[in-house]
């Protein structure tokens, strides 16, 4: 059973002026979700959470910035008065899911939260990105950081939004207990720049850090032979205790802010795919990261609930053939990855 967390705290986090990430996101998947619980209060020492994975001066910066109204910290990224709050709120609402899934009321959680977080790093811009790209605190890798004090040794973080999580894989680029796995928009066409495949962690973190740089126009058939042949393999090779997926649903052919051409039959893929795997771990914990358009936001949220929960899960729309010029370039980055992380995985 997956259970879904959110809150209206996740709303005050709003834009000087029109923008793509902006409160009507969250908005949209709640008012078509039904039950949720809500944050009644957040948890009371988040910030001993954050810092553990944030540099202090990072974070008072952005408290600083709360106080100024409403300003933008970089090209992308804007603060207002509410946004301290949503985004304590969405690092909050990702380690009660955790809590969830850890003492086994859930086997899932979905936290339907912004800001998003996977962009930023120790101390705010990652791998020398040029923005935060709409991110404030890292909701995924704080998760993480607290699932391993509460006795977690190997957590996997699957990332399948369309944007590199530079941030997550400059926080645990040198840690063996998150197996951080990418799968994004060849960084060299689009935003934040960063995830090439020999990026692979460094000193105790060899191994553990799995990039897969798509090309543009990347389709169903070839993403999910990415899936298939890299991810879970590696993912049911390393056994972790707990997966928590950077869900962003940018990747769809639908949303303007990439070039991949999912449709919702690769995303029904991975739900149900992790579904299966529910019985190795603990649990899995999902966090909403980007993802634009309403329509797709709205029934891949549907989809993956009814997936959890066992339910119809028919996808209402066609599988998306990668061309051919595509599908040989997908090969060729799939044939390299395997290359690269055959030093570690038991990869074919
Ligand atoms: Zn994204």
């Amino acid at each position: 059973m997956i259970g879904i967390i959110y809150d209206d705290a996740h709303l005050e986090h709003k834009p000087p002026r029109s923008h793509i990430e902006n409160p009507g996101r969250v908005l949209a998947i709640i008012r078509s979700v039904g039950d949720y619980i809500a944050m009644e209060r957040p948890i009371n020492n988040i910030d001993e959470w954050l810092l553990r994975v944030h540099d202090a001066n990072y974070v008072k910066q952005i408290d600083e910035a709360c106080g100024m109204g409403y300003v933008f910290i970089d090209a992308d990224t804007y603060v207002s008065p509410g946004t301290c709050k949503a985004a304590r709120h969405a690092v909050g609402a990702v380690l009660r899911g955790i809590d969830k899934v850890l003492n086994g009321e859930w086997n899932a959680a979905y936290a339907i939260v912004r800001p998003p977080g996977h962009h930023v790093g120790h101390g705010g811009r990652a791998l020398m990105a040029p923005t935060q790209g709409f991110c404030i605190f890292n909701n995924v890798a704080i998760g993480a950081v607290y699932a391993i004090e509460h006795g977690i040794s190997r957590v996997a973080i699957l990332d399948i939004d369309a944007h590199h999580g530079n941030g997550t894989q400059e926080i645990f680029y040198k840690d063996p207990k998150v197996l951080y796995i990418s799968l994004h928009q060849d960084p060299l066409t689009i935003y934040p720049g960063t995830g090439f495949i020999d990026d692979v962690g460094e000193g105790e973190g060899e191994g553990f850090n799995v990039n897969v740089p798509l090309p543009p126009f990347t389709a169903d058939d070839a993403y999910m032979s990415a899936l298939n042949r890299i991810v879970w393999p590696i993912i049911r090779e390393y056994r972790p205790q707990l997966i928590l997926v950077s869900l962003g649903f940018d990747a769809h052919m639908l949303d303007n802010i990439a070039n991949l051409r999912l449709s919702l039959n690769t995303y029904a893929h991975v739900f149900k795919e992790l579904r299966d795997i529910i019985g190795m771990v603990r649990g899995v914990v999902f966090v909403l990261e980007g993802g634009y358009n309403y329509d797709t936001l709205i029934r891949g949220s549907r989809l993956l609930i009814n997936i959890m929960n066992n339910k119809d899960t028919e996808v209402d729309e066609d599988v998306i053939q990668t061309e051919p010029r595509i599908l040989a370039r997908v090969n060729s980055v799939i044939k390299d990855v395997i290359n690269v992380q055959r030093n570690y995985w038991n990869l074919t």
